[in-house]
């Protein structure tokens, strides 16, 4: 039964036999119950390691939760929001999510807990910071340049972290905006940034170009900013030794031109 199982690649049928056999006999299970028994516990498996590959594939730095997140220690992170969010709907509508905010306040857990919500219903999904990505968007052919903004078109998610920790050459700056453009109305991108939208132009290099992306990203967005404390120095630091770090706040409805004009 074994080597039958090996045959027709039964690999979770295969483990699981023995004890299934045991079942069906403690119980008297029919013929038909047994079958469904069996079958079930092969899909189940198969579900299961598909679930694996695209958790490894997604790359994530940490597999974080939303049920891990403390909401009371960043109120100004809607909860109310993030649960809509991730009851995945925004994905249907190729909606991005932006998470604006100083370093330590969530904004890396925020996005995987999406990812990993993603996930678990069967999307696919890929984590890269922008530094990553850029020099991917730079490297030379086969897998660099334009192999680079086909690759990451491709997944129902993309997380782009760390967006404004190093500023960009034109070909870096040119491929971010022709992979913004390619996933535009199509695929959901979230991205995570300590940068307030005024200072897109001098990490791309070109206010022209930085209009044009943003506003693409932005046509269909949710913009959470959260100015609160770092998570990173809550154990070091009293809360009111910290003060709001970010500028400005969330400015989503503002004309880009006025924003990027300042
Ligand atoms: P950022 O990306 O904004 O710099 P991170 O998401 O990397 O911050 O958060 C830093 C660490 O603190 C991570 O390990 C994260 O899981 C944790 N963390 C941040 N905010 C919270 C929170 N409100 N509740 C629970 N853990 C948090
Ligand atoms: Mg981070």
């Amino acid at each position: 039964m074994n080597l039958l199982c090996q045959r027709l690649n039964l690999t979770s049928l295969d483990a699981q036999l023995p004890a299934l056999l045991d079942a069906a006999r403690v119980q008297h299970l029919s013929y038909e119950a047994f079958l469904e028994l069996a079958l079930t516990a092969e899909v189940a498996g198969r579900q299961q390691r598909a679930q694996e590959r695209r958790l490894r594939a997604a790359r994530l730095p940490f597999p974080a939760r939303l049920d891990s997140f403390d909401f009371r220690f960043q109120p100004s992170v809607s909860e109310r929001l993030m649960r809509e969010l991730a009851s995945l709907a925004f994905l249907q509508t190729a909606t991005n999510v932006l998470l604006l905010g100083p370093p330590g306040v969530g904004k890396t857990h925020l996005a995987c807990s999406l990812a990993m919500a993603a996930l678990e219903v069967g999307h696919s999904a890929l984590f890269v910071t922008l530094r990553d990505l850029a020099q991917q968007l730079s490297a030379a052919p086969p897998r660099g340049g334009q192999a680079a903004v086909t690759r990451y078109s491709q997944p129902t998610l993309l997380i782009i972290d760390e967006v404004g920790y190093s500023s960009l050459s034109a070909e870096q700056a040119q491929g971010l905006f022709d992979l913004v453009a390619t996933r535009y109305q199509r695929h959901s991108t979230i991205l995570t940034s300590n940068l307030t939208f005024a200072e897109w132009g001098a990490l791309l290099g070109d206010v022209v170009l930085a209009t044009a992306l943003l506003d693409r990203l932005l046509h269909h967005a949710e913009v959470l900013a959260i100015n609160g404390r770092s998570y990173r120095m809550r154990q070091r630091m009293g809360a009111d030794q910290m003060a709001p770090v970010l500028r400005g706040g969330s400015r989503a409805d503002e004309p880009l031109g006025n924003i990027l004009a300042e």
